[in-house]
């Protein structure tokens, strides 16, 4: 792989482990992140970081001024459902405005491929399970709302300028880089693995199993986590198709595991006792979310190459280890 590529949110979790890919591709990197929640120490050695706001439109700008680029990936966004539970007008108007400034931008420089990051919060009432591209996109949360504008956004620039766009539906991104060079580390971390991980150590609190009355077969709720190195490996595989033509993908394995399932997995791996308690249901937690990921595959030959639950927390726990407290 030749060629220089940006990254928006390069220094947060997944956004950091694509950029590792690209790098181990042969690629050059540039990185713009505003570090309000990502960390400088994530970006990779190798990688250039410009620090400031996607919505910024001079910093955008700058950052396009290390191009040219061969295409362009947006991670940076707010990310929390429940947040923007509480502050949905923000959600909307910065997820959008950071999308709307960097695709202006590859309007007027002439790059024609952008992938975003997209969500399973877009199928809040789901028909069918697993969930397939055909279904309806009805956000469960200002958060999902505003993937929801970006991939309308990604819509009319490709019909109208031709920029070709990846919406990439992640289900529930978990994990870390096999070879131990990047991990998870929110602050502050809600993320069910992590959680479970950090609560084995006994470096937090009892984890609290938000809810056990779900209509499931041990009545928590049930999940699709997909390795966040597979996430990576996707948004390389849609480069060749961006070439002619938009897509888009929803991202997991197929298989759907409950928060007593994680539990058990990390006692499994770690050879300790999970702490917890059961607690109340969370707000708009749906019972079971898990992807179909059927047309990627067929269309790409993309499929998960560590879809088995014990080896995405196994990855996870050892990055934790070597990192206790994360990126520091
Ligand atoms: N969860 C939980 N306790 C926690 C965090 C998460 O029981 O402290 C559950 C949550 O209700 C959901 C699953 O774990 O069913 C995954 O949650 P996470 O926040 O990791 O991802 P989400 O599904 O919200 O994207």
């Amino acid at each position: 792989m030749s060629g220089r590529y940006l990254v928006t949110g390069g220094a947060g979790f997944v956004g950091s482990h694509l950029v590792l890919a690209l790098l181990r591709a042969g690629a050059s990197v540039t990185v713009l992140d505003d570090l309000t929640t990502g960390h400088e120490a994530a970006v990779p050695e190798g990688a250039r970081l410009l620090r400031g706001s996607v919505a910024d439109a001079g910093t955008v700008e700058r950052a396009f001024a290390d191009g040219p680029y061969e295409a362009v990936f947006h991670f940076a966004s707010l990310t929390l459902v429940g947040e923007s539970m509480r502050e949905p007008v923000r959600y909307m108007a910065e997820n959008f405005a950071g999308a709307a400034t960097l695709v202006q931008a590859c309007v007027t420089h002439g790059v024609n491929r952008v992938v975003i990051s997209s969500t399973a919060n877009l199928f809040a009432e789901p028909e069918r399970m697993p969930i397939d591209e055909d279904e309806a996109v009805i956000p469960g949360s200002p958060y999902g709302e505003s993937k929801a504008m970006l991939e309308r956004l990604l819509y009319w620039a490709d019909r109208i300028h031709g920029v070709r766009g990846a919406c990439l539906r992640y289900f529930n991104a978990a994990g870390a880089d096999p070879e131990g060079e990047a991990g998870e580390d929110h602050r502050p971390e809600t993320h069910l693995i992590p959680i479970v991980l950090d609560a084995a150590a006994g470096r937090r609190d009892p984890l609290t199993v938000f809810g056990d009355d779900y209509p499931t077969p041990d009545g928590t709720c049930i999940r699709d986590y997909i390795h966040v190195a597979d996430l990576a490996a996707a948004h390389l595989a849609v480069l060749e198709p961006l070439r002619s033509r938009s897509v888009r993908y929803n991202l997991g394995t197929g298989k759907g595991h409950s928060v007593r399932e994680v539990i058990a997995a990390s006692e499994q791996v770690t050879g300790l006792k999970v702490p917890y308690t059961i607690g109340k249901r969370r707000e708009g937690d749906p019972a079971v979310l898990v992807a179909a990921s059927r047309r990627i595959t067929d269309e790409l030959g993309w499929r998960p190459r560590y879809a088995d639950l014990a080896t995405i927390v196994g990855h996870a726990w050892a990055w934790r280890q070597a990192h206790p407290k994360g990126y520091g």
